[in-house]
């Protein structure tokens, strides 16, 4: 049986053309990390500090377990230097 689920820590942030928040993901996928009450309580993301706080904090991430391609990761990383991720999808 496959290892169902895979961690990855959380090194980043961008907001979807909806406003949602996606957390961008070490193995370069995103994940949205929505604030969605009752169904999806993560008021976390809905503060910097709590943004700040939840990096590097390991998400399940199952795009790795489909060996999805990997996400195009914005270089808007507002809570982080704008330090230039190796890292690029095209
Ligand atoms: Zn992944």
């Amino acid at each position: 049986m496959r290892q169902s689920h895979m961690l990855q820590p959380i090194c980043g942030y961008h907001r979807d053309a909806e406003d949602h928040w996606v957390a961008q993901l070490a193995c370069g996928h995103n994940q949205h990390v929505r604030h969605d009450p009752p169904w999806q309580n993560r008021p976390w993301v809905t503060t910097h500090e709590g943004r700040l706080h939840m990096l590097g904090v390991e998400l399940e991430c199952k795009k790795c377990d489909e060996g999805a391609p990997l996400d195009y990761q914005p270089d808007h990383q507002p809570d982080q230097q704008p330090d230039k991720l190796p890292r690029e999808t095209d």
